[in-house]
């Protein structure tokens, strides 16, 4: 593998990766939240106010870095299009002075103007979009669920039209990662294949320099990401997040969450529930999670057969399953406070949850946090109490076999069961206020965000699990 040099920068892939892009200014667009403690970590807190209403509007480049959309393809809903890439935001800058452990952490400009890759669409954000991704993605970095995180929003008062006019904006992402799936399948595809050959080299030294001590690289770079991936799709599973658009242009070969559209969490346990109103079929519903995990795991398979053989990309999509399996017992265990978990008692335990109609979070916080108490641990919430008082029969008998205390329990309950979740309608009002000029609400948000398994008496209203006049909302990007 002395083929594999070091390059760390994105655009030492060259020209067949990106087209050089500056933002299209967004006039009068000012700052309306900092992420304060992601800018200190990035080493940024010495970025004044002024200086992020100019990177924020595309006024300013950030330091002498020069701005470029990158290339990428995907399949979308199951269909191949060769036609994607940044099509609205701009990777801005690359830090390498940072209080993270990796070596660097991109900025990318959401919302910065049009870029070859636009299509029909204008470049830009909305306002609306960007809380939503601000807010979720502080909250699945809290809940300790890998995830790219938002440093600042920029709102612009004139509109753009969506289904309504809306106000425009902008934020700034960071990740250390922005290649996904489709960068894989660009290079593929459409490329010659020692420029697949460089894209894999720079994942590896970039991302994931111990797959140079494997026998084979790339055999070994295409069974971590795989692995990642179904790591992370266990991690939505038990937490109940429907990511909504999980096409393969939206995966980062980092297995982080990425491109948020339209996100929602469960409320009452439903398993074929769909966030995404335009997703008609269902095929990103919260059940078919995994499976198109690994979909799209085949996808990158594909992708990399120039560099690998038949056999080993079957090999390698042999650790989907098993992966994604141990992953989401394990934290499916810890939700319950026991060590380990039979796949029928994580089966018994959803079918309660699901015939009593409960809230998905809901069960867990009670079982958290009316644990020692007779009508609590769910029973309060139960529809049918006999069911109930079976489940948790066998529950007390788990625990009682794997010598674990109700204190220990508790313990173990209190860190791995969020109290607050956000969402869609609590995340909603919030919006609401904010374009009436209001931050205050979202402000609490990103406290709540931050804090997702504390219980403070002055958010019990985020306990409220749904909008009654809200069922299953569904939502566009
Ligand atoms: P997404 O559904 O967010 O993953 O976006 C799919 C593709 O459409 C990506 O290539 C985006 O960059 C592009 N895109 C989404 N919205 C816009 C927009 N308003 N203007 C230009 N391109 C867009
Ligand atoms: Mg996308
Ligand atoms: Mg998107």
């Amino acid at each position: 593998m002395d083929e594999i040099i070091s390059m760390l920068s994105y655009r030492q892939l060259g020209h067949a990766f990106f087209s050089d892009q500056n933002p299209t200014p967004l006039p009068n667009c000012h700052y309306v939240y900092i992420n304060k403690d992601l800018s200190k970590n990035l080493n940024l807190d010495h970025l004044t106010k002024d200086d992020f209403n100019n990177i924020l509007s595309g006024q300013a480049q950030f330091g002498s870095s020069t701005p470029l959309a990158m290339k990428y393809c995907g399949h979308q809903f199951g269909h191949y299009n060769p036609d994607l890439g940044d099509g609205r935001g701009l990777l801005i800058a690359e830090l390498t002075e940072h209080k993270f452990a990796t070596a660097i952490i991109d900025l990318h400009l959401k919302g910065a103007g049009q870029t070859p890759y636009s299509r029909q669409g204008d470049g830009r954000a909305v306002l609306r979009s960007t809380l939503r991704e601000y807010l979720m993605s502080e909250a699945m970095f809290h809940l300790n669920i890998p995830s790219s995180r938002a440093l600042a929003i920029g709102s612009c008062p004139e509109p753009i039209l969506r289904e309504q006019y809306e106000p425009a904006a902008t934020m700034i992402r960071t990740t250390a990662c922005h290649i996904r799936f489709g960068h894989f399948e660009y290079a593929s595809y459409h490329l010659p294949r020692e420029k697949l050959k460089e894209l894999a080299n720079y994942c590896i030294h970039r991302f994931y320099p111990e797959c140079l001590k494997a026998k084979d690289p790339y055999v070994s770079l295409l069974k971590t990401i795989i692995a990642k991936t179904a790591k992370l799709i266990a991690h939505w599973q038990a937490v109940g997040f429907n990511h909504g658009v999980m096409n393969t242009d939206n995966m980062s070969v980092l297995g982080e969450t990425f491109d948020y559209g339209p996100f929602a969490f469960l409320t009452t346990y439903n398993p074929s529930y769909v966030c995404n109103h335009s997703d008609t079929q269902g095929r990103y519903a919260f059940d078919q999670q995994a499976q198109m995990g690994l979909f799209n795991s085949q996808c990158l398979a594909q992708a990399m057969l120039p560099l690998i053989t038949k056999e080993q990309a079957i090999d390698c999509l042999k650790v989907y399953e098993p992966t994604f399996n141990k992953h989401f017992n394990y934290l499916f265990a810890q939700k319950l406070g026991l060590n380990e978990i039979s796949e029928s008692f994580i089966e018994l335990t959803l079918t309660m949850i699901h015939q009593n109609n409960m809230d998905y979070t809901d069960f867990f916080r009670q079982l958290t946090y009316s644990f020692d108490d007779k009508n609590g641990r769910g029973r309060n919430i139960a529809l049918d109490l006999n069911q109930f008082d079976s489940w948790n029969e066998q529950y007390e008998n788990l625990l009682t076999k794997q010598h674990i205390s109700h204190k220990q329990a508790k313990t173990t309950l209190q860190v791995n069961n969020p109290n607050y979740i956000l969402h869609t309608h609590i995340i909603q009002n919030a919006i609401d206020l904010a374009y009436q000029g209001d931050y205050s609400e979202f402000e609490t948000l990103c406290e709540v965000a931050k804090n997702p398994f504390t219980q403070n008496p002055d958010w019990v209203r985020f306990e409220k699990t749904k909008d009654s006049n809200d069922p299953d909302m569904s939502l566009s990007c």
